[in-house]
């Protein structure tokens, strides 16, 4: 692929805050569009989670880089350690013509049970940033899960993640405690096509641990009750309750603890239960309006912020999705933002299914 800068350039010089697949995306359009396109990030290197979430078995940082350097020689200014709000001013902020906030949904939901605050007990995403920089250093100390018996408390996307990467590091012991009943191996009565299937996925974290301790790592119907610690104040296990799901009257699904207690050994916890909105600093200090799952609030339709000339886009205007979820949400406020400056724009609008329009009087 070759750098195929603009032609001519408009007066408008446009912020992008984050490096994400959203910041890229709008910046890369915008670009296209003429503008003067500066992308401010606040980590040491720019891809937001494409570089410091997804791990590298999953995506080369090569492709990120390639497409970077295509960025940088069509024109776009890319700056580095640059935490809006902290080290570069609101101020200067606001001398940009339009401001694009693309700040992503990572703020990590807790588990506040007794012995929280014990050490080797992390946010999944510490973990995986660590590790990926680690990788990028090319730092051979052994990783974190290194020789540990892991546990991994929550069955999403990012909790695979954090089980293959263990697996990686050299961990003793890769378990995942799964609140929920184990779902049927096969699509249940109801659950047909095109819906979600809800039958048991073995995903590709899942199939490591398999292949290397001939076990898959999930244990089902587990509440984590108490972290339990050693005389150094490290984590040594979790105490957990056997719960059984059934149906209350109205037919809705209630846990029932059923006192059987059981301890599993631990020395590294990785909790990874999913993400309550974006980090709050800047936006609190620009006071925008944040809607009731507390990601920035935007009109239908729009990428408008309740500040003028504020836009946001991706994760931090949706929640936490996928990174084509949020490429198209940066393009099509890159195309808003157009819009609002030129009064016109010819960057391309949403995808998606063509309406078919019947004509009148066929058959
Ligand atoms: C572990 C993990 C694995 C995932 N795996 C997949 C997958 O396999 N496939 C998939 O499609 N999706 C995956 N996702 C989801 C996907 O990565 C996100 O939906 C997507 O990256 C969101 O893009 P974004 O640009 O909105 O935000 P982000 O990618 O989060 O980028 C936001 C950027 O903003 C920067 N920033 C924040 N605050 C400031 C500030 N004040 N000043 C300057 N910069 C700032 C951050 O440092 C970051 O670089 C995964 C997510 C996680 C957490």
């Amino acid at each position: 692929m070759i750098a195929n800068p603009p032609v001519t350039r408009s007066k408008f010089r446009v912020a992008v805050v984050g490096s994400g697949p959203a910041g890229l995306a709008a910046a890369a359009q915008l670009n296209k569009a003429g503008h003067n396109v500066t992308v401010f990030e606040k980590n040491r290197k720019l891809g937001g989670l494409l570089r410091y979430g997804i791990p590298t078995m999953k995506l080369s940082q090569e492709i990120i880089d390639r497409r970077l350097k295509l960025m940088k020689d069509e024109g776009i200014q890319f700056l580095t350690n640059q935490n809006v709000g902290q080290n570069l001013s609101l101020e200067h902020l606001f001398s940009y013509d339009a401001i694009l906030i693309a700040i992503g949904s990572t703020k990590p939901r807790s588990l506040p049970i007794s012995g929280h605050h014990l050490k080797n007990i992390y946010f999944a995403m510490d973990y995986l940033e660590e590790a990926q920089k680690c990788q990028e250093d090319g730092d051979n100390a052994p990783g974190k899960a290194y020789d540990k018996d892991v546990i991994v408390i929550g069955g999403g996307d990012t909790g695979v993640d954090c089980i293959a990467t263990a697996v990686r590091q050299g961990a003793k012991s890769v378990t995942t405690l799964e609140l929920l009943n184990k779902p049927p191996h096969s699509r249940p009565v109801g659950n047909l096509w095109p819906q979600l299937s809800r039958a048991c996925k073995v995903e590709y974290g899942h199939a490591d641990v398999k292949a290397k301790f001939g076990a898959d790592p999930r244990q089902y119907n587990l509440l984590p009750k108490e972290f339990l610690g050693d005389s150094s104040g490290n984590v040594s296990g979790i105490l957990t309750e056997n719960v059984e799901w059934k149906r209350d009257a109205t037919g809705r699904w209630e846990a029932k603890e059923s006192n059987s207690e059981k301890i599993l050994k631990a020395d590294l916890v990785l909790l990874a239960l999913g993400y309550l909105g974006p980090e709050t600093d800047l936006l609190d200090s620009l006071k925008i309006k944040l809607n009731l799952r507390s990601n920035i609030e935007t009109p239908r339709g729009s990428y408008h912020t309740s500040i003028p000339r504020v836009y946001a886009a991706g994760d931090c205007r949706m929640g936490q999705s996928l990174v084509v979820n949020a490429i198209a949400e940066g393009r099509q406020a890159a195309r808003q933002i157009d819009e609002d400056l030129m009064n016109s724009s010819c960057l391309a609008g949403p995808g998606g299914v063509i309406p078919l329009v019947v004509q009148a009087g066929a058959a």
